[in-house]
């Protein structure tokens, strides 16, 4: 109960308003509906000509129960005088009809309300994950999966919603309507309703007992989930492969061992959770049961001072109770469930970033001197370094080539740069300052990012441009797109800059891709460019463009490129050979090949 509370506490501030206003409707909700069963009373006398109570004075008015008893009374008595018991009755039934039409009206105003604040609340949390998820630095979802994240972000925000909802309503709607109704019959019948009070608890405890194993077995089957969504992202990201292995089989037969659990599981819980409903209607029968054995007693004794007619009510106010108690259970057993599933989205929420800004970081705005690396050392996993003893200085403006076997870490090397994971020793200076000292996002204002592949969004062409840099006019756009070679085909485009390119720029062919991704990173202008060239053959003619624009790109700027291009490699200042995480060999294309060295060996290899 306190995690739930603590629950309530982070997330239903933002709607005071919406609670006060669900707890008012509510209130005059169940007001008016005990009132409904009141006057039922005079109509069943009437029915079973019973009026025994005959009342003849109309007492002056006065708010008071007695008082409005007894004018109801007059009234439909002297109504049955002079037009009959028939038209008395339809009198009744028009007064029974407004009470209840004010009690659904106002039912359904606190219902309108606890909308409110379910979407609300849902809504919140979204934003708060995507927010965590976008903050949380890269080294956190290699260890991660990312199905696991879409599981957490989506099926428990889900069951959060259920939980939060129904006890939303547990506390503000159906403890009102228990109080109201049972307050309303304390005043019919005093010791019948002692008698409920004590039968209730024990009834309740027996069916909250229940649900006391369920928190475990749900956080297995949305763990479970998680591993199913893995492998469904890895099938359509690897699907090629998984033809091409003819491997389609062995898939089927992983995913169906996993979705079998998962059923297992589901089985288990689900079975467990129906139990709840059959159990507490049993409940509700045996105690209307004993009420009605009890209360039928008392009236044969003529004991307990309540009409016969007054009973039928009575029992149609209890029985209008078992309802909102069948729900409070019912919510106990989703409040376990959507706990186990906060918990997991807690997991997310609390995981501490380990790139942040120091307190006093510094500000930088301009690349003045130099890059140095300082006898970096870097390991993903703490026991195999895939960087070390790495040195390299690169004075301003000037073009580092990295080349180097796949997995000799020309990528870890750039990622250090703008701290997408920190070295484990040594350091790196931006003119001569330690970058963990500066503050993470100037860093990262003073570099661009060019990816093998092109990361684009679903979006246009325009944003899609324009994405690092804030209030960009299209005049921006278009000459950062002219000098990317990609003005030509955007403008062919139906659309133009407002085409969309689909999810990540599938409508564009890879060489349109890559000059989007140097157009955006033209736009922002950076001093220093990260680029990592695309392997991927290119028709000659789209391999001129890019290689064009991203000379263009490399102009008048300090750049460190993962090289493939020969051109590329050829005119690059510095030439650095990676091999198994350290620099075997630097200098520029002619040395190196009279040194007839790795590099010699590389390009032989035509490795480039
Ligand atoms: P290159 O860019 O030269 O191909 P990388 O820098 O990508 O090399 O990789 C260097 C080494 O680090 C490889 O052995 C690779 O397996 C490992 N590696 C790369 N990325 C990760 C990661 N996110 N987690 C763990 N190991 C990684």
């Amino acid at each position: 109960m306190k995690d739930f509370i603590k629950v309530l506490k982070r997330f239903l501030p933002p709607y005071q308003m919406d609670l006060g206003m669900m707890f008012l409707y509510n209130l005059l909700g169940a007001l008016f509906g005990a009132v409904s069963f009141g006057v039922m009373v005079p109509v069943l006398n009437t029915i079973f000509g019973l009026n025994s109570e005959v009342v003849t004075e109309k007492l002056p008015f006065e708010f008071s129960a007695e008082v409005l008893k007894n004018n109801f009374y007059y009234y439909s008595n002297l109504l049955t005088e002079e037009y009959g018991a028939v038209v008395a009755l339809i009198y009744v039934g028009a007064i029974l009809l407004g009470v209840v039409f004010f009690k659904v009206l106002f039912t359904f105003l606190g219902s309108y309300h606890s909308v409110s604040i379910r979407n609300g609340v849902v809504r919140d949390m979204r934003q708060i994950i995507y927010n965590k998820i976008v903050s949380l630095p890269l080294p956190f979802f290699t260890e991660e999966k990312k199905g696991d994240i879409i599981s957490r972000s989506t099926g428990d925000v889900q069951e959060v919603e259920n939980s939060v909802m129904s006890s939303v309503d547990m506390i503000f709607k159906n403890p009102i309507i228990i109080v109201v109704y049972l307050f309303g019959m304390i005043l019919m019948s005093a010791q019948l309703t002692l008698f409920v009070f004590l039968l209730l608890p024990i009834a309740g405890y027996i069916i909250g007992k229940v649900g006391k194993s369920l928190k475990k077995t749900s956080r297995a089957g949305q763990d479970k989930m998680g591993d199913i969504l893995s492998t469904i992202e890895e099938t359509l990201s690897g699907l090629r492969i998984i033809k091409a292995f003819n491997a389609e089989e062995k898939m089927n037969d992983r995913f169906g061992v996993q979705s079998n659990e998962y059923r297992r599981i589901m089985n288990s819980m689900m079975r467990r959770y129906v139990l709840a409903h059959p159990m507490s209607e049993l409940m509700g029968t045996i105690v209307i049961i004993i009420i009605l054995c009890y209360g039928g007693k008392l009236i044969l004794e003529g004991s307990g001072n309540m009409s016969a007619s007054a009973f039928i009510a009575y029992l149609g106010m209890f029985y209008s109770i078992i309802n909102p108690a069948k729900h409070f259970s019912k919510a106990m057993y989703s409040v376990h469930k959507g706990l186990a599933a906060m918990d997991r989205i807690d997991q997310l929420l609390d995981v501490e970033s380990s790139i942040v800004d120091k307190d006093n970081a510094k500000p930088v705005e301009t690349f003045g001197e130099s890059i140095e690396y300082k006898n970096v050392a870097f390991s993903y996993n703490g026991e195999r370094n895939v960087l070390k003893n790495v040195n390299l200085e690169i004075p301003k403006g000037k073009t580092v080539a990295l080349v180097g076997q796949s997995g000799s870490g020309k990528t870890t090397f750039v990622d250090l740069l703008p701290r997408f994971y920190d070295v484990n020793e040594g350091s790196i200076n931006v003119d001569g300052v330690d970058i963990r000292d500066y503050k993470m996002k100037d860093l990262r204002n003073l570099m661009g990012n060019v990816n093998q592949e092109s990361i684009l969004f679903n979006d246009t062409i325009f944003n899609n441009i324009a994405f690092g840099v804030e209030n960009a006019t299209m005049e921006d756009v278009i000459a950062a797109a002219k000098i990317a070679n990609a003005h030509d085909f955007i403008s062919a485009t139906e659309n133009g800059y407002d085409t969309n390119i689909g999810d990540r720029g599938s409508k564009l062919s890879g060489g349109q891709r890559q000059r989007l991704s140097i157009a955006r990173a033209v736009l922002k202008n950076p001093p220093i460019m990260i680029l990592d060239e695309a392997t991927s053959a290119l028709d000659t003619e789209s391999e001129r463009l890019v290689q064009d624009a991203l000379d263009k790109l490399m102009e008048n700027r300090t750049s460190l490129v993962i090289a493939h291009r020969l051109s590329t490699v050829k005119n690059a200042d510095l030439i650095c050979v990676f091999h198994e995480g350290e620099i075997v060999e630097r200098g520029k294309h002619d040395e190196l090949i009279e040194k007839d060295g790795a590099y010699k060996k590389l390009y032989d290899m035509q490795l480039l």
